[in-house]
């Protein structure tokens, strides 16, 4: 079945994984598509499957996010085409070392990808986004971003910036027409794991969601308007505590006096 026109979604790392489930379902809501990722193969199957299947319009970009010139390419793209409405920001690498075991090159291209990219993408679709008073971002991040302990330390810091990052611009942009969604997947069965050295296989079936299942309910939040989606955590109530906290400490986190515990003798 297809829908009515719902503008253009350009969805980095869309050529496998979560990406790939993002471009079909978008595309099954109306949304033409960019496609973004280095693999131009993958890029141009999902593109004709899509294209076949729903009568979408899907276009390629064959980019490397990590280099400047392919990043500037899909940055100009971004601010010149005004009927980009969607920015699903999923480009990203991980892995379960710990610091002892990663090479702090390989960590540093893991934080220009999913901090460095995720940032000058998003700075350059916003203004578009406000001007025109409509547009949405969609920023992956992952369960890691509030349980750094879980995998490396590299990669958790860089999806707890995701986070923070999307916090803040819904703060910024609520009121100006712009939607923002951070969406924390737990452990997603792709080739994620395989790419960061831990086949997913071993890890316990029962922690482990399918892609199609995960974006489903990603999608879901995202259409009720949701800032935060964790699609895994069944006690949806638990973020609401964690996040009650947070909001309470805020305003007391600036202070003229240090505390009287590092005061007191
Ligand atoms: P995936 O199947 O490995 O997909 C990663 C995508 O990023 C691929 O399309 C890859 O395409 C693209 N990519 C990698 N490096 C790139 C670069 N330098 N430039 C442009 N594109 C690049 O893994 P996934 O699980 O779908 O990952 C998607 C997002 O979900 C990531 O941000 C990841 O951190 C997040 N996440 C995953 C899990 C999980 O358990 N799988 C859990 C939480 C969060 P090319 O190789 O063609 O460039």
């Amino acid at each position: 079945m297809t829908q009515a026109h719902a503008g253009t979604a350009l969805i980095t790392g869309a050529s496998s994984g979560i990406g790939a489930i993002y471009a079909e379902r978008l595309a099954r809501r109306g949304y033409d598509l960019i496609l973004v990722a280095r693999n131009r193969e993958r890029l141009l199957a999902l593109a004709d499957r899509i294209t076949t299947e729903t009568q979408r319009s899907v276009e390629i970009v064959d980019a490397d996010l990590n280099d400047r010139a392919g990043l500037a390419s899909v940055e100009a793209k971004l601010r010149e085409d005004a009927s980009i409405t969607l920015l699903v920001n999923n480009a990203g690498v991980g892995t379960h070392k710990p610091l002892l075991e990663s090479d702090v090159d390989a960590m540093t291209r893991m934080i220009d990808l999913n901090v460095t990219a995720l940032t000058r993408l998003t700075y350059a679709a916003v203004p578009g986004f406000v001007a025109r008073g409509k547009g949405a971002v969609i920023n992956i991040s992952s369960v890691v971003a509030i349980s750094p302990e879980t995998l490396n330390g590299v990669y958790g810091g860089s999806k707890a910036f995701v986070l923070a990052f999307s916090q803040s611009l819904h703060h910024e942009l609520a009121g100006k027409g712009v939607q923002v969604q951070a969406v924390l997947p737990g452990a997603t069965a792709t080739d994620f794991w395989e790419t960061g050295g831990l086949p997913i296989e071993h890890l316990p079936e029962s922690i482990v969601m399918s892609a199609g299942a995960m974006v489903d309910a990603a999608l879901k939040g995202f259409e009720r308007g949701e800032l935060v989606t964790i699609p895994s955590l069944h006690a949806g109530e638990e973020w609401d505590v964690y996040e009650a906290a947070r909001r309470t400490m805020a305003p007391h986190l600036s202070n003229k006096m240090p505390a009287s515990r590092y005061t007191d003798a």
